[in-house]
């Protein structure tokens, strides 16, 4: 992680994370007075599970992934956060988390100290009112993503996945390889090979050297499972931009 020489002003809030944007002005603006803007890379962890968690991460582009790690050493991953959210809630909360948070594509990322968040949301009802509608639609996801684990087909998790990744990073070319979906989706390599072919063979994706380019969206959307759309309309409607 890389903290870069970027003005805090240059962070727009309608452009950049929804959150920050359904937040009341001011408090947007001691949030970005409290904070600074970090380079996140491929693979940096941000938290190991059990570590105190000292940062609130507002991403501005790439994405987290929120991993539950076994005693086995594997790990797979429970919800991603990018654009439309924040790293995560248990540090908000001053508690400890059991998860890891890794970057699973690059970006920029608003971080601020959880202890800060807190002074400023003792401040505002609104800022609160905002943390727990995020913390109701983390439920909805992580909860929405366990059935689908359970019942959907894997090519159609891997249609949702892509997705939610592509609304999240607004680009149609994103790094991902098999191992790491697979890792994701906790799910077998080679499944996840035939799902990826499956929607390679239908023109809705290409992949190449380790990028994914989604080629027709609508497409893709008609191949997902029904969860896709349940999670982006939640994080939508609860969140439409305060100014
Ligand atoms: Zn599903």
């Amino acid at each position: 992680m890389q903290l870069i020489d970027a003005k805090k002003t240059d962070v727009n809030r309608e452009a950049h994370n929804m959150l920050l944007a359904a937040v009341p002005r001011a408090d947007y603006e001691a949030l970005i007075v409290a904070g600074e803007v970090v380079e996140l890379k491929l693979k940096d962890i941000l938290h190991e599970p059990d570590d105190a968690a000292r940062h609130v991460y507002f991403p501005l582009s790439g994405i987290i992934s929120l991993l539950t790690v076994l005693e086995d050493g594997s790990a797979v991953e429970i919800a991603t956060v990018g654009s439309e959210g924040m790293a995560d809630f248990a540090a908000y909360l001053g508690m400890d988390s059991p998860a890891r948070w890794l970057v699973q594509v690059p970006g920029k990322s608003l971080r601020v100290e959880a202890k800060e968040v807190r002074k400023i949301a003792e401040k505002s009802e609104e800022l609160r009112a905002v943390m727990h509608n995020y913390m109701l639609a983390m439920f909805i996801l992580v909860s929405q993503t366990a059935a689908c684990n359970r019942r959907h087909p894997v090519e159609e998790r891997c249609a949702r996945w892509l997705l939610m990744t592509h609304d999240r990073v607004g680009s149609n070319y994103f790094p991902m390889t098999h191992e790491f979906l697979a890792d994701m989706l906790g799910v077998r390599r080679p499944s996840v090979s035939i799902a990826m072919g499956m929607l390679s063979r239908a023109g809705f994706t290409q992949y190449k050297r380790g990028k994914v380019q989604v080629l027709d969206r609508l497409g893709l959307e008609a191949a997902a499972c029904e969860c896709y759309r349940v999670l982006a309309k939640q994080f939508k409607e609860r969140f439409p931009a305060s100014v």
